[in-house]
Order: C-alpha cells, then structure tokens, then sequence
C-alpha cells in the first residue's frame, strides 16, 4: 500500500480524524484475512484492507464481531479506520508471544466450548481453561457435548458425570449429537436472538452442529483423521454465520489449547468459584493453595469435595509465577529453608518432617531415596516420579505394599493434605518391621472371618 501515513497498528484508534473527504461508514467484522478483513454494512459484505498491511500486528488485532469505521476510497477498495472499543471478548494467549493475547471474537453474548467423549477424547484441561478465559473477557460460558451417540445409551458413564459436575458451577451443559439430533434444539433456543462463538479441538462438531440448526447451510466438515495426522482443517478461518436470521455464530478453527494468560494466585482464586467456600478454612488468608499448611482447599481435594482435575488445572494455570509467589523451590534450586522442601530430599541428608530421623542418602538405600528408612512417610513434593513439580508439599502416609513385577516391593504413599497416591520402591534400609505392618495391614481388619479360610481349606480336601 503505498501510504505516508505512520500508524503501526494501521487501525486509527476511535475519534481519530479521518483526515480525508472519503465518507466514514461503520460495519461488523465478519472475517479477519490477511491483512485486512471482511466487513458486513448495510446489508453487503465488503473487503476492508488496512494500512501497514505488511505488519501482521496491523490486521492480527482484528477480531470477528468487531465493530469498526472505514472509507470508501475510490475502485471500491474501502480501508479500515478505528475498530470501537470492545464491549468483551473470549481471548487466548498467542502461542508464539506467550506473553500476549488476542482475541478470538469480539463483543459476544455467548462462548460456548463444544467437546465430544470421544474421537477426539474430553480433555477435562481445556474446560476449566475456557472456563477462565471467559470470566475475564466478561463472557458468558455454555458447554456442548456432542457426538454423545458414541456413548451407551444411559448417560451413565463416569466422564460424563465429570462434565456434568460443571453444572454446579452454574455452567449451562447441552448433550448433543449431530447424529441423532439429540439437543439441537436447546442449543439453537439458547442461541437464538444473540451472538455467539463456538470453540473447542479440531474435529468435535462445531461445523457440524451449526449445520445441523439449519441443515441447508451445508458448511463443509471433515473427518477425523484416526492416522494421528493434523490432516487440513476445515475451518480455516473465524468466520460469523447466520444459521437463522436472529442467530449470529462465529465458527472458529480447532484448539489444541486454550492458553490463559498467567495471573497471581489472589486473582486466579475469583475463577474458581468452587474454591470459595473451603478456603474459608485456610489458616492463612492469603492462601495460595499450594505449599501452605491448613490449606481448605487442599482438605476438599483429599475429601473429593474439590475434584481433583480442578485443583490440578489451577495448579498449571498458576504456572511458574506461582513458584516464586509462594517461595517454593523448583528442581535444581539449592536453597535451603526451614520447612520441608523438594531439594532436601535427593539432594542431601534432611531431617524426616514425621519422625525426626536424620536421614544422608548417600549412607544405603538407594540413590533416589524418597521415603524415611524409619518411619516410611514421605513428601508430596513429585507429580510425576522426580520431577519435584509437586506443589502440594503434605506428608505422604505409607498405605499399602505393592508387589510389582519380579517381586520388588514397592510403598503406596497417600498425601495426607491433598489425598494423592504414588508408589516408590522400598530401599535396603528401610524398616522392615514398619514395611511387614504396612503389608499386612489388611490382614488386621479383613473383610470375612479369616477362619473361614480353614473352612474351606478343609471342604476342598
Ligand atoms: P469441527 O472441526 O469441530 O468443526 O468438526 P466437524 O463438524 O468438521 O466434524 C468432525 C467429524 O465429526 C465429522 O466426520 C462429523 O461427521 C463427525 N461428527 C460431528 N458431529 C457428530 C456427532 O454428533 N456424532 C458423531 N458420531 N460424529 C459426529
Ligand atoms: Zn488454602
């Protein structure tokens, strides 16, 4: 565009001068292209370029359902103006600028997350996500399951009640299936008369359900490549399509991820609103749920009142800020503190938080030592075996004995603050009269009078 004017956003902000005779109309967003957008007023669809086209920042911050000014210059080429402040908008970080966020749709009644049981699977994640992103655009939330005919015929499976349990977060959940035609209609009554935006993985239906509210649209869909491939989206673009006349949907290309900006604890707490209540009982008040004693909401978890897939999504929105907020050492950090902590366990002696026992890893037992010899508890410091991602930081309690393959015993450790369950080969100098008594636990309170196994033992000759 051959064009003096420096304006490295291209879009003037609104109330800016013109600064030309070219009449000023204004118009809704209907498609973000490169470097430029299509642009619905008065009843046609027009082809908007802005200026530095050449800086993708220039049109990127274009969103579908923005309302926007632009000229008509001569040819018929009309050229973008000032895009008019956002009423809300559901946006998602920039996979490639981590640190910045853009909008997937603009000025919205509606954001409704599309996810199906199967092929592609749910991923939980991505509710509690989206669930995020839309309290802070100001939008309101619904979720679709769809392809819900791939699953038995009773709604009783337990992925099913996990989605369910969002209604009592006050999330609106719609079964679906483009198939059977199951819950098309409540989803087209509650998008009627507003705009909505529909989102979710690649291959769940969006297009689909759109075209089955009104079955002569026929957008093109496609398969789901079983192969692993990413094959050719279908929906390559955002675009608004009016299945009815009072039913604006903005269709979207498919998620891998829904990225959250990272926030503080104190203001990822207002979205999750389960987390409420139980923090009442956090012994401190500005609680971040991670690594502090007498945490409530670490208690919910452990008694299943908090699903766990919920507290763990908060953890990963947390992210690594939250390291740093509750000063809790992350892998290879050195620093030593008075409380228990991930480095004093296989970095050098410690002192077992249970029983007192100072333990020097290097002494016996095995390398990765992750439980006391003496008293066999251990600390909630893993996620996954040595990875000290765990936020938790409670004492394990010793619950079981697990004879694995080839006969090597390993411990079952239970967290006693959060509840969660890990296993970790037992050592050389572990106490065995502690390691018998955890083995026969059972044994001590069986489900049957042992006697009977005399009975039978005898009966069977
Ligand atoms: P999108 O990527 O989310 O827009 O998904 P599409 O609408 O393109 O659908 C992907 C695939 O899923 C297509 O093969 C559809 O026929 C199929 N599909 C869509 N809805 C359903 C449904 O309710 N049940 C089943 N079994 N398949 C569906
Ligand atoms: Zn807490």
């Amino acid at each position: 565009m051959n064009d003096k004017q420096d304006n490295s956003r291209g879009v003037q902000p609104q109330g800016a001068p013109s600064g030309n005779a070219n009449p000023v109309a204004t118009g809704l967003v209907t498609m973000v292209i490169r470097g430029g957008c299509k642009v619905r007023s008065g009843g046609q669809t027009l082809d908007c370029v802005v200026r530095n086209a050449s800086k993708p920042d220039s049109w990127q911050s274009i969103a579908v359902g923005d309302e926007v000014e632009f000229s008509k210059a001569g040819g018929g080429a009309c050229v973008l103006k000032s895009v008019r402040p956002r009423r809300n908008a559901l946006s998602k970080t920039d996979p490639e600028h981590p640190g910045s966020e853009r909008a997937i749709a603009a000025n919205i009644d509606l954001a409704v997350l599309v996810v199906s049981m199967a092929e592609p699977p749910l991923k939980v994640r991505l509710i509690d996500r989206f669930l995020v992103a839309a309290r802070v655009g100001g939008v309101k939330p619904v979720l679709c399951v769809n392809k819900i005919d791939l699953l038995s015929d009773d709604d009783s499976s337990p992925e099913l009640a996990e989605v369910r349990s969002y209604e009592d977060l006050g999330v609106p959940i719609i079964l679906c299936s483009t198939v059977t035609g199951r819950g098309i209609d409540r989803l087209a009554a509650i998008m009627r008369g507003k705009r909505s935006v529909l989102v979710g993985q690649s291959g769940v239906g969006k297009t689909s359900l759109i075209n089955s509210i009104n079955k002569g649209l026929r957008l093109p869909t496609a398969p789901l490549r079983r192969d692993g491939s990413k094959g050719r989206f279908t929906t390559s673009h955002t675009a608004l399509v009016e299945p009815e006349p009072s039913m604006e949907i903005i269709d979207t290309p498919g998620l891998k991820d829904f990225g959250v900006r990272e926030m503080r604890a104190e203001e990822l707490q207002e979205y999750f609103p389960d987390f409420r209540v139980p923090a009442t009982k956090c012994a401190y008040a500005d609680c971040t749920h991670t690594s502090e004693p007498d945490c409530g909401v670490k208690l919910a978890v452990r008694d299943e009142l908090i699903r766990r897939s919920r507290y763990e999504s908060y953890l990963k929105l947390l992210g690594a800020t939250a390291g740093e907020a509750v000063g809790s050492p992350r892998r290879g950090d050195k620093s030593r503190g008075s409380s228990r902590r991930a480095d004093e366990v296989d970095e050098g002696p410690f002192k077992c938080a249970k029983c007192g026992t100072y333990v020097v890893p290097e002494d016996a037992g095995t390398e990765h030592r992750n439980h006391c010899p003496n008293c066999l508890y251990s600390l909630h410091l893993d996620n996954k075996p040595g990875d000290r991602a765990a936020y938790c930081g409670g004492l394990m309690e010793p619950i079981a004995v697990w004879v694995r393959h080839g006969g090597e015993w390993a411990l079952i450790h239970r967290c006693q603050e959060c509840g969660a369950l890990s296993s970790n080969r037992t050592a050389a100098d572990d106490n065995e009269i502690m390691l018998l008594s955890v083995a026969v636990r059972p044994l001590a309170s069986p489900p049957f009078p042992l006697e009977r196994l005399n009975d039978l033992r005898r009966r069977d000759g």
